[in-house]
């Protein structure tokens, strides 16, 4: 994958590295530097450097500016005939990244066809992007001048001693100083010279040096084990005989059936025996519960990871789980990165959720990356779900991972009855059915929740004129503008855009119209219907802030509400009790996509929405509101049919060529003048042909770019090109010529583009 070359812009500036310490012998060093280009460069170290270290070192033309590398491999003696630039600093003592990390990046790497650099950039805390030197945050040392010496005191005990003369002057107030930040005003030692050079002045009484210890913060253990029914027990077992070892398990169970439950066993056998849990999860501000019952059950080990918090926060967090304090580390899709002193287990919960691919930048897939992860550090996983991906399910087939089944639901609590109401036949109110309002009246009478779901936020999704052609569009975006009454706007949910309403057709002068619901005007439909009901929306208009989230969790969970309106933001593993009716407002939206996942995505988020209903002692419902009854996928949503999902989904699959059972990678392309970006990937197309025909990769399929599906975005013109094969291996290698031709063409640089290996959005 990676190509070294000794001086990527020529041999200015060649900086000879001076030796501070003669015994040591010069090394090679071989660095991702965070930039754009898929190599490795070799500079020159003082001697040997630990690989996963960073490292300050000059880039680019006359090496004009520092940047944050990190050690890949270091090797005695430098060849004479190459002149390599010298490292400027070594920022490390302890590597960042342990060997087994550094193997995952340079696999991924080499696996994404991403730049290397950029590859590690993403993996190090945003803490330790710059030149900063590493520093435990969880104990603080710092150090500052004692007072009781005289000036000619001073002079004396620094007399021959110019590096510690040097470093006494950056005390010259009384201030405390961390060693990172003595390490960069002196910008010319490395930390481990300056703390000698500490350590010499601590022992003449020069300085004081004290230290703060952050401790964790105390959660008590207050939650109790529940009783593993056999199939629990079954899974738990299983995972645990695999602990030392590399296993990869498929938890495939029905919403309420104690995932949640085995999860945490696991995560409390594997801390018994010392090791660290790493926990993914698609999104973490929806559900603080997750989190409330791993810290029930753990305490204060649990640790998480998101970018919901400070990078300070999340370094801290890091920290711990690097230094082993923290023995359950829970995050979203970007902890994967997150080093483990004593790795035990890695568990995926939701494994199938889309937030685990990353979409832009490096499109990497955490759920793939954890997999790779685990048997390197020869660990198991498991990879839990109501509803397995198509990949997952394969890998089951394959005899890759072993399924681990929950088919019951816990306690008295069963699976919901599923009914669906015709559209054809029956009329709707602002989206409402007669049927599905007087479902929900009779649920509200006997003092039960229900939820309705819709997965349109705003009141209506297109503005348009009743009598000529107009519609409300955003200029950037090829998309309908959606209406929001709240606010009185119209918003492009693309770009953001926000427009003002008209109150006549511009074309023609007519009155408007709104069409099609969202959740705003559900939820003036009801307020109407059913005035004394108490409703809340549950849309990212609404759900702005954590403790506006917690507010209404709470209120929910309390009974203080009768509906609950939420778009997909509302099926994310919430447990309410006292939900007994789903109603699922608009399902056909999913039927219309040319996504050839858009079935998959669409079954599983009506098990996940259902899944809510009926998770207690009270018997659930589910009701569907569609045009389509007939339609398959549907269908075997009603009769909770999984397998006969999976098996429809996988034939459709292997007749098309799709994965799992074929590999895709997906050239992109945008560029804000329109043409541009197609006219780039015809030139791709034919490197990649010419590529293909040489070397003769003739499993692998180039498609034509088309424009995508949604070509407009943003003001930016949008294309792609699709590339498959039924093989991995030819596909990967013809990608690797391709990607690295790519970089060295002039066009490249006049159009935004980027390559996705195993894309899951095809828009
Ligand atoms: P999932 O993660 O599959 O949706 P949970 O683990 O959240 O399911 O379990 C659903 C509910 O059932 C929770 O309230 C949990 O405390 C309870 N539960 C889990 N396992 C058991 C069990 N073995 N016996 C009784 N209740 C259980
Ligand atoms: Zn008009
Ligand atoms: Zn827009």
């Amino acid at each position: 994958m990676t190509s070294t070359s000794p001086d990527p812009f020529g041999p200015d500036n060649p900086a000879v590295y001076e030796k501070d310490s003669p015994g040591e012998q010069a090394h090679r060093i071989q660095i991702a530097v965070p930039v754009p280009l898929r190599q490795v460069f070799d500079y020159l170290g003082p001697g040997p450097v630990a690989p996963g270290s960073r490292v300050l070192v000059p880039f680019g033309m006359k090496s004009s500016r520092s940047v944050v590398g990190v050690v890949l491999s270091s090797r005695p003696g430098a060849d004479e005939n190459i002149r390599l630039k010298a490292i400027e600093r070594i920022l490390d003592d302890v590597p960042v990244f342990t060997d087994s990390m550094t193997g995952l990046l340079l696999w991924a790497a080499n696996y994404y066809h991403h730049p290397v650099g950029e590859v590690f950039q993403t993996a190090i805390p945003v803490k330790l992007r710059s030149a900063v030197g590493i520093e435990n945050p969880l104990r603080e040392i710092r150090y500052r001048r004692t007072t009781h010496l005289s000036m000619p005191e001073i002079g004396k005990l620094l007399e021959r001693a110019p590096k510690q003369r040097q470093l006494f002057r950056q005390f010259s107030d009384s201030s405390e100083y961390s060693l990172a930040q003595l390490t960069d005003a002196m910008a010319t030692a490395t930390s481990a010279g300056i703390h000698r050079t500490l350590k010499s002045l601590l022992e003449k009484g020069m300085i004081e040096r004290h230290e703060r210890r952050d401790r964790p913060d105390e959660y008590p253990v207050t939650g109790f084990q529940e009783r593993l029914t056999d199939e629990q027990r079954t899974a738990v077992d299983s995972v645990i005989e695999s602990f030392g070892q590399y296993r990869s398990f498929v938890l495939h169970g029905i919403t309420g059936s104690g995932k949640t439950e085995v999860y945490l066993q696991l995560a409390q056998q594997c801390s018994k025996s010392g090791h660290q849990v790493m926990v993914l999860i698609p999104e973490i501000a929806l559900t603080p519960q997750l989190l409330e019952r791993f810290r029930s059950r753990l305490g204060g080990g649990v640790t998480v990871i998101h970018s919901g918090l400070s990078a300070q926060q999340r370094y801290t967090s890091w920290w711990r789980a690097r230094e082993g304090t923290a023995t359950v580390i829970i995050g979203t899709r970007s902890a994967v990165f997150t080093p483990m002193k004593q790795p035990g287990l890695i568990i995926i919960d939701e494994e199938h959720d889309h937030s685990y691919k990353q979409q832009d930048g490096f499109r990497y897939h955490a759920r793939d990356l954890a997999i790779k992860r685990a048997s390197m550090e020869n660990i198991p996983i498991l990879l839990g779900s109501a509803t397995p991906s198509m990949e997952s399910i394969h890998n089951v087939e394959k005899g890759k991972h072993r399924l681990l089944k929950l088919s019951q639901r816990t306690g008295r609590a069963r699976l919901p009855g599923i009914e669906w109401i015709d559209l054809q036949k029956h009329r709707q109110n602002g989206g409402l059915t007669p049927q599905l309002l007087e479902a929900a009246r009779t649920e509200i009478d006997n003092g039960c929740q229900v939820i309705l779901y819709i997965n349109r936020r705003g009141y209506a999704a297109v503005a348009g004129c009743t009598r000529c052609d107009w519609k409300a569009r955003c200029d950037r975006c090829d998309a309908w503008l959606t209406f929001h009454r709240k606010t009185n706007t119209l918003r492009c949910h693309h770009c953001g855009r926000i427009a003002r309403p008209e109150s006549h057709c511009p074309e023609c002068g007519h009155a408007l119209f709104y069409h099609g619901a969202g959740t705003q005007r559900l939820e003036e439909v009801l307020k109407r219907q059913l005035p004394d009901a108490r409703i809340v929306r549950f849309d990212s208009d609404e759900v702005t802030s954590r403790s506006r989230l917690e507010e209404i969790l709470s209120g929910i969970q309390q009974g203080d509400m009768d509906i609950v309106v939420g778009t997909q933001l509302i099926s994310k593993g919430h447990d309410f009790p006292r939900v007994t009716l789903v109603g699922i407002v608009d399902p056909d939206q999913g039927l219309y996509s040319t996504d050839f996942r858009a079935p998959e995505y669409l079954f599983q988020q009506l098990v996940q929405v259902a899944g809510r209903a009926g998770r207690d002692q009270l018997p659930g419902k589910v009701v569907i509101q569609t045009a389509h009854p007939e339609n398959p996928y549907l269908k075997l949503a009603l009769g909770h049919d999984y397998s006969g999902f999976h098996q429809l989904c996988l034939q459709q699959r292997k007749a098309a060529g799709f994965p799992p059972f074929g590999f895709m990678a997906l050239w992109r392309a945008e560029s804000a003048s329109p043409g541009a970006a197609i006219q780039f990937l015809r030139h791709i197309r034919q490197i990649g042909s010419n590529i293909r025909e040489n070397r003769n990769y003739r499993e692998v399929e180039i498609l034509d770019p088309v424009s995508s599906p949604m070509e407009k975005l943003a003001g930016r013109y949008r294309a792609q090109l699709l590339v498959k094969s039924n093989l991995r291996k030819p596909l990967h290698d013809l990608l690797s010529s391709w990607t690295s031709e790519m970089e060295t063409s002039t066009q490249a640089r006049k159009v935004r583009w980027s390559l996705d290996v195993d894309p899951t959005e095809m828009y």
